[in-house]
């Protein structure tokens, strides 16, 4: 579904990614992880088209991302960090991101529901606590009924009951055969979620491979302790 041929970025003298290559297919969950700066979002940015690698190319359904918008229809992003226009209150982000998509597609309100953002349509979003806003986040991603879903970071302001029902509708969505690509820090989060694992280092693609292959390989039952090892044999 989405292929990543040899791509390089480089920030200055940084190399924030080195000559990746990977594919992602549709009904798997993939967690992206590694130590701060290593170039996940990096990498997640550029198959959205928010940073252009300097060289390789990404494909999406077998066609070549760049110069072409319309894949990014296929996609629902829940940013880190989701900024929204201060003065709007949620029902207006709701309805402008409506007609920005104004596609045909039936909507998927689960989360909306499921989050209680519904009984919240007139709160501004500048009054909204950091929690309020990621799940405003993760309603928006999924709202539109995307065939991938890529969420950096989403579980990290979410209360344990908001948490768990978010989780749920991951594995929901990855068993219609959506494609999910996740970052998270709280691995204990992932781990009955994932089910492949990549792992990224100072801009480089460690492995990519499935949780049961990490599993066998470590000798690890937990996702937390496989990649502690990990990082132990990585560290430098
Ligand atoms: P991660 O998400 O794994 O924490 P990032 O992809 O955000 O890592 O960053 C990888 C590296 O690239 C970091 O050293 C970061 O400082 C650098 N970087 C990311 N974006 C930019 C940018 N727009 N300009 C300069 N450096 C950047
Ligand atoms: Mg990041």
């Amino acid at each position: 579904m989405i292929r990543i041929e040899n791509i390089s970025k480089q920030f200055g003298k940084l190399t924030a990614l080195h000559n990746i290559s990977t594919s992602c297919d549709k009904g798997e969950c993939i967690a992206l992880i590694g130590p701060n700066g290593s170039g996940k979002t990096t990498l997640i940015k550029s198959i959205l088209g928010m940073v252009i690698p300097d060289s390789g190319k990404i494909l999406f359904n077998g066609l070549d991302i760049s110069g072409n918008w319309q894949y990014r229809e296929e996609i629902g992003y829940m940013p880190q960090i989701g900024r929204y226009p201060d003065n709007m209150n949620i029902g207006q982000v709701l309805d402008m991101m409506k007609d920005i998509r104004n596609n045909n597609r039936a909507l998927d309100e689960d989360l909306i529901r499921g989050f209680s953002i519904d009984k919240l349509l007139n709160k501004r979003m500048r009054t909204l606590s950091g929690g309020t806003i990621q799940k405003v986040s993760a309603a928006l991603a999924f709202l539109f009924n995307p065939k991938v879903l890529i969420l950096d970071e989403p579980t990290a302001g979410l209360d344990p009951v908001a948490s768990e029902l978010f989780k749920e509708k991951i594995v929901a969505e990855k068993e219609k055969g959506k494609l999910i690509l996740i970052t998270s820090h709280i691995l204990s989060d992932l781990d009955d979620l994932v089910s492949r694992i990549i792992y990224m280092q100072d801009g480089k693609l460690i492995f990519h491979k499935s949780i049961e292959q990490l599993r066998k390989d470590t000798g690890e039952e937990r996702l937390v302790r496989s990649i502690a090892q990990v990082m132990a044999e990585n560290y430098e």
